[in-house]
């Protein structure tokens, strides 16, 4: 019989775990990037009850590879150049198993001290790491936490930037506007409805696909006039389709004018700030009161690890503080410590820092910076083959890991390229459109590519034109 709770049987079945990710990790090159899944086949494998009794550990280890593998598409694949990374790597990876070894709960200072001083500590590194204003630092008035999606860092932004607009103004929040770039995520928009708001406005971008200034200022304009309530600008460093960056600082100085809430989501390419080269793109951060970038893009640490700061934490507490009798402690009252359920929706919370801490450790700074780099130059390279190519042109300038091309003869021509590539593997691209324009994106960052890949996506992209 199985005891689930015997302690040497989970150091045995741990070190026959900790080996089948090695070899998952290490053979995913002989493997489709998508595994070829229909609705319903992963289930039809599943028994239709729960076991009755215990059953022994090597099964599930069996159905790892039986079951979940082939239901997989594998983010982690040297072929993956789909969507954005969401890189992991060996230290992240056994964070997040100590994280859960360890099972404590995050939510008060008080309730794990270490969770929050290791929290707090390791943002305030990136804070210097990606040269952000030093008052985002929890040792000032701002501070960083940990959130789990990008989604919720700017729903958060957003949820305190209409409680401080309804305190300037007296508005309900049906009046309130939050203005963005067309090309900004969704989750400015669903954020935007979720938090109450009357109106989001996406504003058109110039031909590099960042908003202009100047639709901003008229936005804002034309909703006075009419009665409404402006509360809330974000500009994006890194759009999702093409990762255009609007101009942060002309942004900032709108939204000091009319004293708006002034919100940035850099998700993915708030990672390349660890490279000074980049930090240009992002001119102007002394007038953002939040910030999200996601480590769990292209920081080689797992989903999830949502980073949000903001410049001034008072507001953000005094949004979302509520203090039940059952959570009082002297701790807190004291007012000394940091309670980080007042930092975001959920009240638990788990130990997301540590897979943080021990990739900022095991890499070292420069050796995530070299890993960025890489990625970069790769995606560079990969650029000036598609410029120089006759039936391929370039859709959007390369500015960090993502390259966004077109096939010369319009959008069938496009569209069939990308099918193709992909049903000959093992590589995935993701097809795109922008104002009917079909275009191919191909994202560079995955933790395991390599030069080889890359230069075996052009081999078939070559092949195939
Ligand atoms: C990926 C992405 C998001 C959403 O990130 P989640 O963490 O999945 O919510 C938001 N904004 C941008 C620019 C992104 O690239």
């Amino acid at each position: 019989m199985t005891d689930p709770l015997d302690l040497d049987a989970f150091r045995e079945n741990g070190h026959q775990l900790i080996d089948w990710i090695a070899d998952y990790l290490g053979g995913l090159e002989s493997r489709p990037v998508v595994e070829p899944v229909s609705p319903g086949d992963v289930r039809a494998k599943l028994p239709a009850t729960a076991p009755q009794t215990a059953e022994p550990f090597s099964a599930m280890l069996r159905d790892l590879d039986e079951i979940v593998v082939p239901g997989l598409t594998h983010w982690q694949h040297p072929g993956w150049f789909g969507y954005f990374p969401a890189m992991s790597s060996p230290p992240a990876i056994l964070g997040e198993l100590a994280a859960a070894g360890l099972g404590v709960q995050g939510m008060l200072w008080s309730t794990s001290p270490a969770v929050t001083e290791i929290e707090s500590h390791v943002l305030d590194w990136l804070v210097d790491l990606t040269g952000v204003p030093q008052k985002w630092k929890t040792t000032g008035p701002g501070g960083g936490v940990i959130q789990m999606s990008a989604s919720d860092s700017t729903h958060t932004a957003l949820v305190v930037a209409r409680e401080e607009c309804r305190k300037r103004t007296g508005a309900p929040a049906e009046q309130m506007v939050a203005y963005t770039s067309s090309q900004t995520h969704s989750s400015l928009e669903k954020g935007g409805n979720v938090a109450g708001y009357g109106h989001v406005r996406l504003l058109d971008v110039d031909e590099r696909f960042s908003a202009r200034p100047e639709s901003l200022r008229a936005a804002i304009d034309a909703d006075i006039a009419a009665g409404l309530t402006p509360a809330f600008v974000c500009a994006a460093v890194g759009t999702t389709g093409t990762t255009a960056v609007d101009p942060v600082r002309a942004f900032g100085e709108i939204a000091a004018e009319f004293d708006l809430w002034f919100h940035i989501d850099a998700a993915y390419a708030g990672a390349a700030m660890l490279c000074e080269e980049f930090r240009h793109h992002q001119d102007g951060l002394e007038l953002v009161d939040s910030y999200t970038f996601n480590a769990h893009k292209w920081l080689a640490t797992n989903f999830d690890c949502s980073i949000f700061w903001v410049a001034d934490r008072t507001p953000l507490i005094q949004t979302l503080s509520i203090l039940p009798p059952y959570l009082r402690n002297a701790a807190s009252e004291s007012g000394s410590v940091i309670d980080y359920r007042d930092w975001h929706v959920p009240l638990g919370r788990r130990f997301r820092a540590l897979k943080l801490w021990f990739v900022l450790r095991s890499f070292g700074v420069e050796g995530l910076q070299a890993l960025i780099r890489s990625h970069v130059a790769m995606a560079n390279d990969f650029t000036t083959w598609v410029e120089a190519h006759p039936k391929l042109e370039l859709f959007a300038p390369t500015v960090f890991g993502l390259i966004c091309f077109t096939h010369v003869d319009g959008n069938d021509a496009t569209g069939a390229l990308a099918d193709r590539i992909n049903a000959a593997g093992p590589v995935y691209v993701t097809p795109s459109v922008i104002d009917d324009k079909r275009f191919i994106r191909v994202s560079i960052g995955s933790t395991w590519t390599e030069t080889r890949h890359v230069d075996g996506l052009r081999d078939l992209i070559q092949s195939l034109l």
